[in-house]
């Protein structure tokens, strides 16, 4: 028997009617990129967006159509994901740190239509005009009188397009799994794939870490999402945000320490979300000011584990670490480390320890972990294995790459993370290695991320990778590769003995290298498939 209740498709414009009608003075206030600051509310930014959406629709955009973005974080490119995604059409963000080459696939595979860009990005796009479709319309996200000289052709200036524009908009009723955003992974190897987010999949994420990370986002906090709205959604927060009435603080293109810091500082920021290396350098600057930024309390890591030396760092300040795990293919949160109250009066140093790990999955994500041969593993907090994930916001394929959908999943359609990790009883995820970074040496697994995690512990170390290395003997063998901090670099023979304080001799790795910097991926990460190839070449 049905259920007699009233079924209303999920739909992404939804929340920003919500947050206009119930959390009306819930502020967006962003650093722009004609350098100053800018202020709006969400019942503001409705209007905004339906103006918007009308002038993308007398553009001639329709339901379906690809329309990309390529801009930092700040209201303009907020507008854009809600007009986008209201009228039925996709908002395909682009990372501007991807090579030319990538960007060039990507925006020919989506056939974007129109493409928006911030002002800076304007000399790059004229060097990739040449290979881009002929028929995509460029649109800079300024006023008229910040409006580059450009030898683009027919661009369109934002401002205008919304002037004159109704503010109000019906929003049109669809399907709820009707496509609403698409974003590329990097690409680690071969070409980028696109997930494609609907409607349903995305409202699902924002109302599950509404939930599931209710200590960021409530009604009057301000959050600060140093990760980019141009990866995996700014790991949803332009919908949990204004779902929840937090206030978002955008910080444009400076992500530096010392700016993160400024902003923060006076906008009364009190969660800020980003990956491991931006906290490496705010940390750096709160120590340097011998202070928090004001209203300071809490700081959301993820896309890469973050070590334990920035956790404790934080925590023993005062500011609480979510340690967060997720992917481009589950929109993106997965797990997450806040700590269950019974663990309020556990010893600071057992909490830190217990953050170290990915923490518990939120509502939505299923996860198992299996053997090489596909047979499930105990959650017994010991066995690490192949890690596959499903849910409701959780990819079901690759956008028009039928190849590399079909690889991606098991037998049971649950989806392949590309992690290792291992589950204890009570439901806690620790990542033990992305499994092409494991270091297979003679038949066992080394965890460069265990490794790297005790060297980041030293004063000396601002940022080290383990990767692994052929060998004759052993099939692989882990090479430590550091970047000192300062000029305090640390001898090689004393961050082999603070390992072997801590891990078996045949993981010890056989040689360290001193490096002036770490090459990063696009999203900020190590690129440890650079030093791969670097070092692998060398040391063959
Ligand atoms: P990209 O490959 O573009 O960086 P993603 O941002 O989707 O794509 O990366 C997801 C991967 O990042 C995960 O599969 C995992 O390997 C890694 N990752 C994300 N968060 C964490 C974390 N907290 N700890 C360890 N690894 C993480």
């Amino acid at each position: 028997m049905k259920g007699l209740m009233m079924h209303r498709p999920l739909k992404i414009a939804d929340i920003i009617t919500f947050a206009a009608d119930s959390h009306s003075s819930g502020e967006i206030v962003s650093v722009r990129t004609e350098g100053d600051i800018h202020r709006t509310t969400y019942k503001e930014t409705a209007g905004r967006i339906a103006q918007l959406a009308h002038a993308l629709q007398g553009l001639g955009v329709g339901e379906g159509d690809r329309i990309a973005t390529l801009a930092w974080n700040g209201y303009r490119h907020f507008e854009l994901y809600y007009a986008i995604s209201g009228i039925g059409a996709v908002c395909h963000t682009i990372n501007p740190r991807l090579s030319a080459e990538q960007m060039i696939y990507i925006v020919n595979h989506a056939r974007d239509g129109l493409l928006f860009t911030d002002v800076t990005f304007v000399p790059m796009l004229e060097k990739l005009r040449p290979h881009l479709p002929e028929e995509l319309r460029i649109v800079i996200m300024a006023d008229r009188g910040h409006m580059p000289e450009t030898t683009l052709e027919g661009t369109l200036c934002y401002e205008d397009l919304l002037e004159g524009q109704p503010g109000q908009m019906d929003w049109p009723d669809f399907p709820e799994d009707q496509a609403a955003g698409l974003c590329y992974t990097s690409g680690t190897t071969g070409n980028p794939k696109g997930t494609l987010y609907s409607h349903r999949s995305t409202v699902l994420h924002a109302l599950s870490m509404c939930i599931s990370i209710p200590k960021a986002l409530h009604e009057g906090t301000r959050i600060l999402p140093v990760v980019p709205l141009f990866h995996v959604n700014a790991w949803g927060l332009p919908y949990g945000a204004p779902l929840s009435g937090a206030s978002l603080i955008f910080p444009g293109c400076a992500l530096d320490g010392k700016s993160l810091f400024d902003l923060m500082d006076q906008e009364k920021v009190y969660s800020a979300w980003g990956v491991p290396t931006v906290w490496l350098g705010l940390m750096n600057e709160i120590k340097e000011r011998g202070r928090l930024p004001e209203g300071f309390g809490d700081v959301v890591v993820g896309g890469s584990a973050a070590p334990r030396s920035l956790i404790e760092a934080f925590e023993k300040r005062g500011v609480n670490v979510c340690h967060a795990w997720g992917m481009t293919e589950m929109s993106p949160i997965g797990t997450q480390c806040n700590l269950p109250p019974d663990m309020d009066d556990f010893p600071l140093e057992e909490r830190i320890d217990r953050k170290q790990s990915q923490g518990r999955r939120v509502f939505g994500v299923d996860v198992k972990i299996v053997d090489d041969a596909g047979m499930r593993l105990p959650h017994d907090g010991r066995t690490p294995g192949h890690l596959y994930v499903r849910g409701n916001a959780v990819t079901a394929g690759y956008y028009e790459d039928r190849e590399a959908s079909y690889q991606a999943f098991d037998e049971e359609g649950w989806f392949c993370t590309g992690d290792i990790a291992a589950i204890d009883p009570d439901g806690f995820l620790l990542v033990t290695d992305r499994s092409k970074d494991l270091i297979k040496s003679g038949g066992e697994w080394i965890s460069s991320l265990d490794l790297e995690n005790i060297v980041m512990s030293h004063p000396g170390v601002a940022s080290c990778a383990v990767i692994a290395v052929p060998d004759p003997k052993w099939d692989e063998r882990p090479l430590l590769i550091v970047q000192p901090r300062g000029d305090a670099q640390p001898q090689k023979e004393e961050l082999l003995a603070l390992l072997a304080e801590r891990v078996a001799k045949w993981q010890l790795p056989d040689d360290v290298v001193f490096v002036d910097s770490l090459p990063l991926t696009a999203t900020g990460k190590v690129s440890k498939l650079t030093l791969r190839k670097q070092f692998a070449k060398e040391r063959a």
